[in-house]
């Protein structure tokens, strides 16, 4: 199985023995090509390089909002050149292999759901913290689980009178998304020691976050993404606030245990879902 994991900066391919462990060879580790024809044409290079030839399957996670029928990208504020594009036909046909496309906080779900941190847990969530607030949920035990992409980072906050980069106002993602807070900063969020800024930025993820559990009832969180896991301090912020809040239920947070892998390796593990159980 290939596993291809699209950031809007980096991509990893990497090959997956089986899937049966979080264990793989990565085979490249390149720019993400803004045009989605140089990306295809690169990622097919590769894998004739390498000498991957008849893969039984490739899962690609992505850093954009995927069609209802997982075919195509609808809302890539980072990748903006695969928006409408034909990409899983095209790349199968360029790979004669099955592909399957997902967000990539799906992914990232799958593969701590299997592997990591939720493991035996019905109802949870996998929440990334970088250039945006991303994050995905499970309802349902591992035989009939339904996984779902969420817009986590666009929900609105009373209040909130900041324009965000999807075109609304008073989003989440104004005080947690990296992209956002370098544009308004002029740094990278990691490089801000100002107290008062981390501690609104767990503030207003907090209210999401309990927000989000209230109205799934989701218990566990699995937390990964650059800013989560390069701010060691952040969670045990988040989860203090969590718990201020919250008083007759809990949601407990969990460092994502496969850290940068998730979303690779649960590109792959989307071959052996179904197709009904992932809603895009
Ligand atoms: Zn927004």
């Amino acid at each position: 199985m290939i596993g291809i994991d699209i950031g809007g900066t980096n991509t990893r391919i990497g090959l997956f023995p089986s899937l049966d462990a979080p264990v793989y060879a990565l085979l490249a580790k390149f720019p993400t090509q803004q045009d989605y024809e140089q990306q295809l044409q690169h990622i097919g290079q590769v894998l004739q390089e390498q000498g991957i030839r008849d893969a039984t399957g490739i899962g690609v996670s992505i850093a954009a909002r995927v069609a209802k029928d997982g075919q195509t990208v609808i809302f890539a504020p980072n990748l903006p050149g695969y928006i409408d594009k034909p990409f899983v036909s095209k790349l199968s046909a360029l790979c004669a292999a099955p592909v399957r496309m997902a967000h990539d906080p799906v992914c990232g779900l799958l593969a701590e759901a299997r592997f990591g941190v939720l493991r035996t847990v019905e109802r949870c969530a996998y929440l990334t913290v970088s250039t945006g607030t991303g994050a995905a949920i499970q309802l349902g035990k591992a035989d009939t689980r339904l996984v779902s992409s969420i817009e986590i980072g666009h929900q609105i906050l009373d209040g909130n009178t900041r324009a965000c980069l999807c075109g609304m106002t008073g989003c989440l993602e104004t005080y947690t998304g990296g992209r956002q807070l370098e544009l308004r900063y002029g740094q990278p969020v990691e490089h801000i020691t100002d107290s008062a800024f981390w501690e609104t930025f767990a503030e207003k993820l907090a209210i999401g976050l309990v927000n989000l559990a209230q109205l799934t009832r989701i218990e566990v969180v699995a937390v990964s993404g650059a800013i989560a896991l390069n701010t060691p301090s952040l969670l045990p912020a988040l989860q203090t606030k969590i718990n201020q809040f919250l008083l007759s239920s809990q949601l407990k947070l969990r460092l994502a245990k496969l850290g940068e892998t998730a979303p690779l390796a649960g590109a792959a593990l989307l071959l052996a879902l179904p197709e009904s159980s992932v809603l895009h």
